[in-house]
């Protein structure tokens, strides 16, 4: 009996105690206590290894309790498997064990699965919507760049790139009333190419054209930055002078008409100097804010160019009043030279 009752407390302190007892004396020569005791161990470190999350133990024993053991263990590993799966975004997974927790966890999973499918929806709407607006985006880019392609037609003269007389007129009343407002001088010039009908009978409309473009490309080039001009038509240009008085504008006009006669255009048949006359007129008379004074002085210009062209063509004249009676009454003719020569000769 007093054997037994060692049995038991041993098997019960294997049971209950923190520290596994130690199997001494008789008791370790009796062979099923040995094998108990063995088992016991077992069963408890994989039980103290369960209760930390280690499931990796494995039982090597048989029985009714290794065998439920091993089982919660293959459950437990399969769960940490499905938990993977569904961080994976397979929301397939369902569990069938632990009661309240499976039906926890498959409801959350269903939820996670529904709200990715909406996700997924408004993701398909915005992606819907960002092609929408990114087509919207290039048809805007495209109707502001044949927008401004159509202002630049409309206020440019085809042929030779700069502003169209409408557009001169228009920039050059903006220009004229700041100038006013700020107290500052300026010119308004009208230059025209010299027997410009005779180059085109003799070289052809084409190497006219050329010569447009020429003419452009000197005078432009030799603007200042407050200047511009524009196509008046035909072979007649016009410019204007911001900041500049009439005495200014003289020596400019004069720097741009000898820059013309230096310059020769170089043509198939040989290169051919390209000589024009210039009228100019200032801001410095009688209310110029008043309506139709750009005309006035257009026409001043113009009164002043028609007198160089009378004086024998290839100067700059200034205008004066007094040119206005001249202009009206018969001028004599006056010897001069033709508009252009070529390789040096006079045509
Ligand atoms: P003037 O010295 O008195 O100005 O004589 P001009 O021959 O230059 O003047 P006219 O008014 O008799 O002739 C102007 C010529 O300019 C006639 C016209 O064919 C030519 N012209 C006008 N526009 C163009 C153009 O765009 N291209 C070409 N090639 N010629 C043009
Ligand atoms: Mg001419
Ligand atoms: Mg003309």
């Amino acid at each position: 009996m007093d054997r037994i009752q060692k049995y038991l407390e041993h098997i019960h302190r294997l049971l209950h105690d923190n520290k596994i007892p130690e199997l001494t004396g008789e008791l370790a020569d009796d062979s099923l206590l040995s094998q108990i005791h063995d088992e016991l161990k077992i069963i408890r470190e994989v039980l103290f290894a369960f209760s930390s999350g280690d499931f990796s133990p494995t039982v090597t024993i048989r029985g009714i309790i290794p065998g439920c053991l091993k089982s919660l263990q293959a459950h437990l590993r399969h769960l940490i498997w499905q938990v993977q799966m569904v961080e994976k975004g397979d929301f397939s997974q369902e569990i069938r064990f632990m009661g309240e927790f499976s039906t926890a966890f498959n409801s959350m999973v269903q939820r996670l699965s529904l709200s990715l499918s909406k996700l997924q929806e408004k993701e398909e709407t915005l992606l819907d919507i960002n092609n929408k607006l990114r087509k919207e985006v290039e048809r805007m880019e495209i109707l502001k760049e044949s927008e401004a392609r159509f202002k630049f037609l409309a206020s440019h003269d085809p042929l030779t790139g700069i502003l169209n007389r409408r557009s001169f007129i228009e920039m050059a009343g903006v220009e004229l009333a700041n100038a006013v407002d700020l107290c500052v001088p300026c010119c308004l010039a009208m230059m025209d190419i010299d027997h410009f009908k005779d180059f085109n009978d003799t070289y052809g409309h084409l190497a006219g054209d050329d010569a447009l473009r020429h003419v452009v490309r000197i005078v432009e080039g030799g603007l200042r930055k407050n200047d511009f001009m524009g196509r008046y038509g035909g072979e007649e240009f016009i410019l204007f002078f911001y900041g500049a008085d009439e005495k200014t504008g003289m020596k400019v006009l004069e720097r741009l008409r000898n820059k013309l006669s230096e310059t020769s255009i170089v043509l198939e048949t040989g290169s051919v100097t390209i000589r024009a006359s210039f009228g100019l007129t200032g801001n410095g008379r009688e209310k110029p804010k008043e309506k139709g004074y750009i005309q006035r002085l257009i026409d001043d210009a113009d009164t002043a160019l028609y007198t160089a062209k009378m004086a024998g063509r290839n100067r700059v004249i200034l205008y004066t009043p007094e040119l206005e009676t001249r202009r009206h009454s018969v001028m004599p003719k006056v010897r001069e030279d033709s508009g252009f020569t070529e390789d040096g000769k006079t045509l």
